[in-house]
């Protein structure tokens, strides 16, 4: 795959700050910096007009620790073998964290998913400071999410105490956008307009999400606000979108449609002009960016492309599986999360996509046409269709599926991934 170099100037800071801030379950689409009709994230668009943007991202797989682990190791999910929730990155696998730290860096992470916990993702080696801590039991039940709120408090202790002779890698990981949707009060005017408020009381899931969205962007502000404003690159992305409804389908996970596959991205910070690039990007290209904004330079393991020097090629074809869904009763579920077969596999190239279901049916859509993805011209073109099944199958005997293991699943473990349909 041949590269461009980005028309972008950076400004050598020796040594800048970079912060990578994700939030979880949120769709590209539901942000004005994405074209949303409604005001769900003024902050976050605000800094969106100064950024690099990246109109075409997709995560590897649409859940939260595949999809983490994929962009801070750099590494596609099936090559690291961390497939599901539950599954962690092999201890040899290099994470982008660790190079930070050797290359001098204070690092911390403050991340609001239970999926993301030490053990079940692997993904606090290199962080000095990795705070997972969900606090004590809540009506009996382990909380499983930080709200945001908590979540910016707790960031902006950590930018208060830390080494200040040193830069910082700063991860943050917020969740609020993800089931359940619960109303958040206060956003009624911002989503809706003034004329609409008491129009607007009657909540659909689709508002409480959006709710949930203008809550985190508020949150989030605070956190810019603290940020050093002169040194301090910010990446911007989520972890995977959400299917509101579309195909009878809500959540993530099970399916591949653009509604959970397709993520925000852009990038913020000294010298970066603000530019929106068309070109197809992927979650692994995350891991060398984040690197490469702090002059680091990835490991031979990593696979993605430093975005702020190189771009894909605009018919570049990305490939993604997801392995979710139930694992059905009577299977170790630590065995099964590891080693179930993938249950779809998609393909786009060229403003096609193609998706191949366990069952072996395929599902043929012109994204860009179709964006909802809601004619299948599996018929209509059946020579597209084969000719992407063939790049898919080369893609599948050349890439080996390694596997990890999920041996160290405690029952709190166990209880949350079953209560957020993981298992
Ligand atoms: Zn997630």
């Amino acid at each position: 795959m041949t590269s461009l170099l980005l028309p972008i100037i950076l400004t050598a800071l020796a040594t800048p700050n970079v912060v990578f801030l994700s939030v979880d379950t949120l769709r590209a689409d539901h942000m004005g910096s994405y074209g949303f009709h409604r005001n769900t994230t003024p902050n976050l668009d605000r800094l969106a007009e100064d950024a690099l943007l990246f109109e075409d991202a997709i995560c590897e797989q649409p859940q939260t620790g595949p999809s983490l682990i994929a962009m801070l190791s750099s590494r596609v999910p099936r090559v690291t073998g961390a497939i599901r929730n539950g599954v962690p990155l092999p201890s040899g696998t290099p994470t982008v964290a660790m190079l930070f730290q050797e290359g001098g860096y204070e690092t911390a992470a403050i991340v609001s998913n239970w999926n993301l916990k030490k053990n079940l993702s692997g993904l606090d080696r290199g962080f000095a400071n990795y705070d997972a801590d969900f606090g004590k039991r809540w009506w009996g039940r382990k909380r499983h999410e930080m709200t945001a709120d908590v979540v910016t408090d707790r960031a902006l202790s950590w930018l208060e105490q830390r080494d200040r002779e040193k830069p910082f890698f700063f991860w943050v990981h917020y969740m609020d956008p993800h089931a359940p949707y619960k109303n958040k009060r206060g956003f009624e005017k911002q989503l809706h307009g003034e004329t609409q408020t008491k129009k607007a009381n009657a909540k659909s899931p689709q508002d409480r999400y959006q709710t949930e969205i203008a809550f985190v962007d508020q949150e989030i502000q605070r956190l810019l606000d603290a940020l050093p404003k002169e040194d301090t690159y910010i990446l911007f992305t989520a972890d995977h979108g959400e299917s509101l409804g579309e195909h009878g389908y809500w959540g993530h996970t099970r399916y591949i449609y653009q509604a959970t596959m397709h993520i925000p991205l852009f990038i913020q910070g000294p010298g970066i002009n603000p530019v929106r690039i068309d070109r197809p990007v992927r979650g692994i290209d995350i891991g060398p960016t984040l690197l490469g904004l702090a002059g680091l330079v990835p490991t031979a393991s990593m696979t993605g492309m430093d975005l702020r020097k190189t771009l894909p090629e605009a018919n570049a074809p990305r490939i993604f599986e997801t392995y979710g869904g139930s694992v059905p009763k009577g299977e170790d579920v630590r065995e099964a999360l590891a080693t179930r077969p993938p249950r779809r596999q998609g393909i786009i190239q060229d403003g096609w996509k193609l998706i191949q279901n366990e069952s072996g049916d395929r599902e043929l859509y012109h994204i860009t046409e179709d964006p909802a993805e809601e004619h299948n011209l599996v018929t209509k073109h059946p020579e597209k269709a084969a000719a992407l099944a063939v790049l898919l199958e080369d893609w599948h005997q050349r890439t080996p599926r390694n596997q990890s293991t999920a041996q160290d699943l405690s029952e709190d473990d166990l209880q949350m991934l079953e209560a957020n349909g993981y298992l």
